[in-house]
C-alpha cells in the first residue's frame, strides 16, 4: 500500500468523488459547485440518481460536511 502524504489540494476539489454514496438510494455521489449570494464558491455533493431521474430526495451534502 502506497501513502500519499501531500496535503489534499488537488485542482479537484471533490475529493470524495466515487467514494460517497447515497444514504437513501445507493448510488453514487458527484461533486457539484455553486456560488453563494454572498459569491463565496461551496462545493457540495448530490445524488447522481436524483440528478438523473429526480427519483431520489437524498438533500446534497455540503463540502464541509465531514470536517
Ligand atoms: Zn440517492
Amino acid at each position: 500500500m502506497k501513502h500519499h502524504n501531500r496535503p489534499t489540494k488537488s485542482e479537484s476539489p471533490f475529493i470524495l468523488t466515487g467514494k460517497l454514496i447515497c444514504g437513501k438510494c445507493g448510488s453514487l455521489m458527484t461533486g457539484d459547485s455553486g456560488t453563494s449570494g454572498t459569491g463565496k464558491i461551496h462545493y457540495y455533493y448530490t445524488c447522481a440518481e436524483k440528478k438523473k431521474r429526480k427519483s431520489c430526495d437524498k438533500k446534497s451534502v455540503q463540502e464541509d460536511w465531514w470536517t
